[in-house]
């Protein structure tokens, strides 16, 4: 069933431990999704990417979400991930997207609040939850993106500012993770997150989960982190498993990939100590 966030983050922050929200790009992926959390009984938040939109469209994301979010049994949350258009998140707020990202990182400080706070205004009356991030999670050396960005870490006193002048649902901080594939691997700031998680009671996200290491990943989700984005990682166990079967055969290797997803969210899903709700 499709659900809102706010009460798996909340059984999240108690308990320890994160809700993996892995990027599907089409069809095979969201149904791969799917079924690990549903083989494992646990939650998943399906997140669609505006980034993506060569891949799959908007409409096709909402259609595609709606329909297997509302048909499994499993908690299911339909997440925009960076959401930078207005006119999107608003669609996607009045559609069935039960959860958003307002992605105005990059923006000043006071910009972001603003920006935020009008999109949570507005996503409140529809009872839809807001996800926005302050410092900026960057890229690795090896992304896909034109965001060439680096990394600012989030300080304590502006996590506190923001939560309290915008009210936002959840939030993503910067400690030290990067969008897609590292060089080496990251150095996560472990002290600025239990400040961060001590000084607000809001739910915190990790961007950039991909390649930065389970023990990194492990010590964030039982250290205050609520959610852990993952995509780059499932592409490529998907690409490698494809690889490694000798087949030609397009439903074959279609399965094949679709498989090294299952194989790298379950992974995943023991790395993050995701537990059962109920
Ligand atoms: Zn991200």
């Amino acid at each position: 069933m499709l659900v809102s966030s706010k009460e798996l983050f909340k059984v999240a922050r108690k308990n320890n431990f994160a809700i993996p929200s892995p990027d599907f790009v089409d069809q095979n992926s969201i149904k791969a999704y799917i079924e690990v959390a549903e083989k494992l009984n646990l939650p998943v938040i399906l997140a669609y990417a505006e980034a993506h939109k060569n891949f799959l469209s908007f409409d096709e994301a909402l259609y595609l979400g709606k329909y297997y979010g509302e048909k499994t049994k499993i908690p299911a949350v339909l997440h925009l991930d960076h959401g930078t258009t207005k006119e999107l998140i608003i669609r996607a707020i009045n559609e069935g997207f039960k959860s958003i990202m307002i992605d105005a990182s990059m923006d000043s400080f006071e910009d972001n609040v603003k920006k935020t706070r009008e999109i949570v205004e507005y996503a409140h009356l529809k009872g839809v939850v807001v996800e926005a991030e302050i410092g900026h999670v960057g890229n690795g050396e090896d992304h896909r993106s034109n965001d060439n960005s680096e990394s600012i870490y989030t300080t304590v006193e502006e996590a506190k500012k923001f939560v309290e002048l915008t009210n936002v649902d959840s939030l993503a901080v910067s400690i030290g993770t990067a969008h897609g594939v590292y060089k080496g691997k990251p150095v996560i700031d472990f002290d600025r997150l239990k400040e961060i998680r001590n000084a607000v009671n809001t739910p915190l996200v990790l961007h950039g989960g991909s390649s930065s290491g389970d023990d990194n990943l492990g010590r964030c989700a039982t250290e205050g982190i609520s959610k852990i984005n993952i995509y780059t990682d499932l592409v490529i166990a998907a690409f490698n498993k494809s690889q490694s079967t000798k087949s030609k055969d397009y439903y074959e290797l279609r399965d094949a990939q679709m498989e090294g997803m299952k194989e790298c969210l379950e992974h995943y899903y023991g790395v993050f100590q995701t537990k059962k709700f109920k």
